[in-house]
This record gives structure tokens, sequence and C-alpha cells, in this order.
């Protein structure tokens, strides 16, 4: 009995120890893999080798090898199904043929093979959401009684193993499995959480675009590195109409829809934002020239412009507008400065009509240059 204590000790130790540094090495040195098409093929090569390690230093009763090698393998066919399952068997399989004895099928099928495939079974492919998968304790467990049941029983027909050292065996390896499932979803849903709070804190909860604190440091950051760059804003045109017209709840909707229009308008490279309210911020990067500039913005305010919104019969002019105002770095203007320049060249477009884009000169900052745009 002492005897199967501390080795049971000793391999949950393993256990837990490998599973701690998996998951931790995933996420501060491999955090790209995890998220690639490799990550099963890793996940299940992982399982795999501690499976191995378990092997490594079994008790043997009557040339049997005993130890917990189905908890991982079981594990891993559970969480991620079939292929990791199938990669984590390889291992454990040459292993347990090269240590010959006279139960090398049958702790091959029952110890290697059937753990694998009772744990691919059971596997939720409805709620599998990797890379931060989330297993039921409740499914895992009840999977993996199913499997001890069918073992113990092949075990009890085919080896000579005892019913009692089937018990503990089965006890055994069902807390290895439990510790597993609780380390794993610990210290998933600590990495899920830690993201929402992440995007939470820099995202505009009504858009979904990012807020101004993170335009900031992205901004900075590409300043710091001088890459030339064009800061806009851009303003909704008779807004507080629109919502005096159609109720707070439509506003929202277009400032969403807007949102989405300036996603889809701008280059991986640039950097938007929310400013607050109505208005919103871009940065647009490798721009020198006031042309440029123009341009790019142009294309935004044509894009919303072009866009049917709801109810934008009822605005000034019959359609919903935006009116931009764009200033480029081209010396070294702190952040601040540019976006002054810009929120004036952007009331210059307010003052000339609206759905306008206005560019701030270089060369003087306080004198403001504005464009009309085709369909004024
Ligand atoms: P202008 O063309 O000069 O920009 O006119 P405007 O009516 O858009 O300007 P004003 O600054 O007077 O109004 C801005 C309006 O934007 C007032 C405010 O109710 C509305 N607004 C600000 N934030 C939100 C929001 O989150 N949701 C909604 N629905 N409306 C908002
Ligand atoms: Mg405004
Ligand atoms: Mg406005």
């Amino acid at each position: 009995m002492e005897t199967y204590f501390f080795y049971f000790l000793e391999n949950m130790a393993l256990i837990i120890a490998m599973m701690y540094l998996g998951l931790k090495a995933r996420e501060y040195v491999v955090p790209a893999i995890a998220n690639s098409r490799k990550a099963p093929l890793l996940n299940g090569l992982l399982m795999g080798v501690l499976a191995f390690v378990i092997m490594y230093n079994p008790l043997i009763h009557e040339g049997m090898r005993v130890d917990l090698r189905e908890a991982p393998l079981y594990f891993i066919a559970f969480v991620g199904g079939w292929l990791p399952g199938i990669v984590a068997l390889i291992i454990p399989a040459i292993y347990r043929v090269m240590m010959e004895g006279p139960t090398v099928l049958q702790g091959i099928s029952q110890g290697i093979l059937l753990p694998v495939l009772i744990g691919s079974l059971f596997h939720d492919w409805k709620n599998y959401r990797p890379p931060y998968a989330l297993v039921s304790i409740k499914r895992m467990m009840l999977g993996f009684l199913v499997f001890e049941v069918i073992k113990s029983v092949w075990m009890a027909w085919s080896t000579p193993a005892t019913a009692s050292m089937a018990i503990i065996m089965a006890l055994m390896g069902a807390i290895g499995v439990l510790a597993m499932g609780w380390i794993l979803n610990d210290t998933h849903r600590n990495i899920i959480r830690w993201k929402a709070l992440e995007h939470d804190s820099t995202h505009d909860a009504l858009t979904g675009l990012p807020n101004l604190r993170f335009f900031h440091e992205q901004v900075r950051e590409l300043k710091y590195r001088g890459v030339p760059m064009a800061i806009v804003m851009m303003d909704v045109d008779h807004f507080k109409n629109y919502n005096d017209t159609h109720g707070h709840p439509a506003g929202d909707g277009v400032l969403r829809s807007i949102g989405r229009l300036m996603k889809e308008t701008a280059r991986p490279e640039d950097v938007i934002a929310r400013y607050g309210g109505e208005e919103f911020i871009l940065c647009f990067t490798g721009v020198s020239t006031e042309q440029q500039a123009f341009e790019l913005a142009d294309g935004l305010r044509e894009r919303i412009e072009s866009s049917s919104f709801y109810g934008a019969d009822k605005q000034p002019g019959g359609r919903l507008t935006v009116s931009l105002g764009a200033a480029i770095s081209a010396t070294e203007q702190p952040l601040d400065v540019l976006i002054e320049q810009a929120d004036r060249a952007l009331y210059q477009s307010k003052k000339s009509g609206r759905n306008k884009v206005s560019v701030a000169s270089i060369q003087t900052s306080a004198e403001i240059k504005t464009r009309q745009q085709v369909n004024a």
C-alpha cells in the first residue's frame, strides 16, 4: 500500500510539473505556435513525453508494468481530439514495445490505445475553443470512468492484475486527470480574463475601435521610430440633428457603422481610434505630402458619404456625411501639436460647408489650406 502511495505521489508530481511547465512555455516562449495549426501536434508530443516519463520508472507486478500512462493520454485526446491523441501515443507505444515482457500487447492496447480512443470519443467538438480551450470537468471524469471500467474488466480477464490493484490504479488515474483538467482550466481562464481586460482597457465599448489612450501609445511609438504620418480628425456632420430626429440608439448604430467603415478603409499599418463623442482620429502612416494625406482622408469621406445609413435622408442635404482635417508630421512636432493642427483643419472643413477634407499646410501650421472635394 505504501509503495503504491509514494509511487502515486511521484506520478502526480510529474504530471503537475509537466502540465505547469508546458502551459507556461506556451504562454511565454511560443505564443505564436499556440495559435497555429502546429499546436495540436506539439501538445500531443508534450503529452507523449509526459506519458513516457511516467512509464520510465514503473511498479512491476508479475511482469506487468504498472503506471499512470493513461492519464495524460486520455487527457490530451479528451481535450484536443484524436489528432493530438494519436501524436501522443507514438512515443509511449514505441517505448512499451522496446521494454518487452509478457504483457506488451495488453499494455499497448489497454494503457495506450484505449485511453486515446475513449478520450477522442468524449472530446467535446462543439464547445472546443482552442487555443484557450476550457474543459467540462464532469464530462471529462465521466469519460475517464467509462475508460477505467472497460480497462479494468479487460485487465482482469487478460492479465495477472488483481481487483484491488485495478481499483487503486483507477483512483490514481482519476486524480491525475482531474488535476490536469483543473490546471488547464485555471491557466486558460486566467489568460482569457486577462485578454478581455486588456481589450476593454484599450478599446471603446460602443464602436469596438481602439480608444484614445491606445492611439497615443501606438502613434508615439511610430513617431519615435521616425515613421512619416498624417494625423486626421473626423467629426460627423449635423449629428445632433440625427440624434434629435431618430433617437440616441440609432445614433449609436451610426457610430458603430462608421467605426466599421474606418476599419475597412484603413490599411493594416494605420492606427485608428474613437476620439470621443462623434469624433474619430486616424494616423495614416508612410504619408509625407499634403496630396497623399488629402487622398487618403478623402477616400474615407467618400466611402462614408456613399454608404447608406438608416434615416440619412432626413439629414441636411439628404445624406449622412463627415468632415475631416489632416496634419502632416513633417518636423519634430509632438503628437499633441499635430492633433491640434488637424483639429483646426477640421474646423476649416466645417466652416466651409462640411463633407470636406482640409489639410493643414506643412509650411505654416497657422495657415490652413482647404481643398474642395469633387462632390461638395
Ligand atoms: P457639426 O456638423 O457642427 O459637427 O454638428 P453636430 O450636430 O454634429 O455637432 P455637435 O457637437 O453640436 O453635436 C454632437 C452630438 O453628438 C451631440 C451628442 O448628443 C452626440 N453624441 C456624442 N456622443 C454620442 C454617442 O456616443 N452616441 C450618440 N448617439 N450620440 C452622441
Ligand atoms: Mg463634435
Ligand atoms: Mg459633429
